[in-house]
């Protein structure tokens, strides 16, 4: 396996150079200068054949993923991205796959003027550790401990299409392709008072906000929302189910006191993104989720159990 061809292809392929990186690719460390005032992000996912993705997966899909996802958590924090390091195993020398997965991974990176600055390359089972590192003014950075009683719960843009085409066909757009919300996750900064990246799915994640932030919330099963793809594909109820719990979608979901609702309203529409309430934070422990006569629908370790009856 020729490691230095691959990292030298890699490097021609790479369309981003950023004048706060002193040394990217080819010495022992990169070195980066950040402004002062400003704070480092610093996130890593690792995405593994088999295991986060099906092992037919094009290598662009792949390519994009790796990075999409590490950028979608920089955006729960309100990271504006900036540098990205990969640790790349691969089983075998193969310049061909190697261009395709590049060329998924930059055309992201060059839409958040991400530069890659450093690495590793083995030869090994195939799987990608991206790291990734963004920047936020001093004191903007958006937590998941932060979320107080009587705060608003949002959503970026819709639910359940990745989960739906993972269970359909094990590829498609959303699933492969997913958006990372970062313009979003800047706007928020001192809107939000907690943010998290749908990645296991809204219920899984948002229980972490609410036991960081140690309160509850009641969610309302009526308000999520759902693609016409989604509602035109399956029943309403498999619908809701595959919102409130599948994942992959990479949505932000943040919650927002009272008195800065409208700003939420002001950010969707600049950035043209549906932004929509779905709950409210309680001092109540523990996650409700409510149907539109306010029922709660009983939630057992598994799911939903009864989910169907209630549609
Ligand atoms: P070292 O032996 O000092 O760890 P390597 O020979 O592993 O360095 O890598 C040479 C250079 O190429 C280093 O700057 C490293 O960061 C970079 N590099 C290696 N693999 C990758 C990769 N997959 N993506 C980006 N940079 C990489
Ligand atoms: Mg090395």
């Amino acid at each position: 396996m020729s490691e230095f061809s691959l990292i030298e292809r890699l490097q021609a392929l790479n369309p981003v150079l950023r004048q706060d990186v002193l040394l990217g690719i080819g010495d022992d460390c990169a070195l980066v200068q950040p402004h002062l005032k400003t704070t480092v992000a610093i996130t890593t996912d690792s995405v593994i054949a088999g295991v986060h993705f099906p092992v037919a997966t094009p290598a662009d899909a792949i390519g994009y993923k790796a990075l999409a996802v590490n950028l979608s958590d920089l955006a729960a924090c309100g990271a504006e991205p900036a540098w990205a390091t990969m640790a790349l195993s691969m089983p075998k020398d193969d310049l061909n796959w190697l261009e395709n997965f590049a060329n998924g991974f930059f055309r992201l990176a060059r839409e958040y003027n991400v530069q890659l600055i450093g690495g590793d390359t083995t030869q090994g089972p195939l799987s990608i550790t991206v790291q990734a590192c963004g920047l936020i003014p001093k004191g903007a950075a958006i937590r998941r401990s932060t979320a107080k009683p009587g705060d608003h719960i949002y959503v970026s843009g819709f639910l359940g299409d990745a989960g739906f085409e993972l269970i359909q066909h094990q590829r498609g757009r959303r699933l492969d392709y997913p958006t990372p919300r970062v313009a979003l996750g800047m706007a928020l900064r001192h809107i939000a008072t907690a943010a998290i990246d749908v990645s296991d799915g809204l219920m899984a994640d948002l229980k972490h906000i609410l036991t960081a932030s140690q309160v509850g919330a009641n969610l309302y099963v009526h308000k999520l929302p759902l693609s016409d793809y989604l509602l035109q594909h399956c029943e309403k109820a498999t619908a809701r189910l595959l919102a409130l719990s599948a994942g992959d979608d990479y949505e932000l979901c943040f919650t927002v006191p009272p008195d800065k609702i409208v700003s939420v309203a002001r950010i969707s529409s600049e950035l043209g993104l549906a932004l929509t309430e779905i709950g409210i934070i309680t001092m109540n422990p523990g996650l409700r989720v409510l149907d539109e006569n306010n029922q709660e629908i009983p939630v057992t370790k598994d799911g939903y159990k009864h989910f169907s009856e209630h549609n």
